[in-house]
């Protein structure tokens, strides 16, 4: 923006990138900041730096943590042979809310895709592949989305850990095509799991 000082427009630019937020959010988010008291801006630059600073992958399932492992890693009171898989890290959040699933996670990373170069390799699925020799995993259930990246992601994970003797199931349908866990409401979430099937071969 061109008629805005230039440390404003420098602000503006970089909040534009956060996703969700527009040009126009950009530049009212911008405006309130450089108005605001200097304290209240300097604790918002600072929660953010102390987040990105504490907040790192679980090793072991790739969610989001201040400790290693996480406290779904960690916790003995869940079942640790019920692995669910999922896209993202926020899928898990997801989850919680609905209440109703209690074994463990892992979060691939994204989906594969061809056309975007994501192969398999470029997922956490060693780390899925190592987890299940390492424990005993009774089943896999797969939580990703029902589009089309999200269906040859699930079938090629159903082939590969199939062939390795472990039961591999989805979420039932219901949830939203082309959309993640995310937009799913807690009874649907819950439905689809409660009606999770294995994939026909
Ligand atoms: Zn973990």
């Amino acid at each position: 923006v061109a008629s805005l000082p230039e440390p404003i427009s420098r602000l503006v630019a970089v909040l534009s990138k956060l996703p969700g937020v527009g040009p126009r959010s950009a530049e009212r988010i911008a405006l309130h900041l450089v108005q605001n008291e200097e304290g209240a801006v300097r604790s918002l630059a600072e929660a953010i730096l102390q987040a990105r600073q504490k907040i790192s992958e679980c090793q072991t399932c790739g969610s989001l943590t201040e400790q290693q492992p996480c406290i779904f890693c960690a916790d003995p009171r869940r079942d640790h042979a019920l692995i669910c898989v999922v896209e993202r890290a926020v899928d898990i959040l997801s989850l919680e809310k609905a209440g109703v699933f209690h074994g463990v996670y892992h979060v691939l990373g994204g989906k594969i895709s061809p056309l975007n170069g994501v192969e398999p390799e470029d997922l956490r699925v060693t780390e899925l592949e190592k987890r299940c020799v390492d424990s005993a995993v009774s089943e896999l259930i797969i939580a990703l989305p029902s589009d089309v990246e999200g269906d040859a992601t699930s079938y090629y994970l159903n082939k590969l850990f199939t062939n390795r003797g472990v039961k591999v199931t989805r979420l039932a349908h219901g949830l939203p095509v082309g959309s993640g866990l995310e937009s799913a409401d807690e009874l649907t979430l819950s439905r689809a799991l409660e009606g999770r099937r294995q994939f026909s071969s």
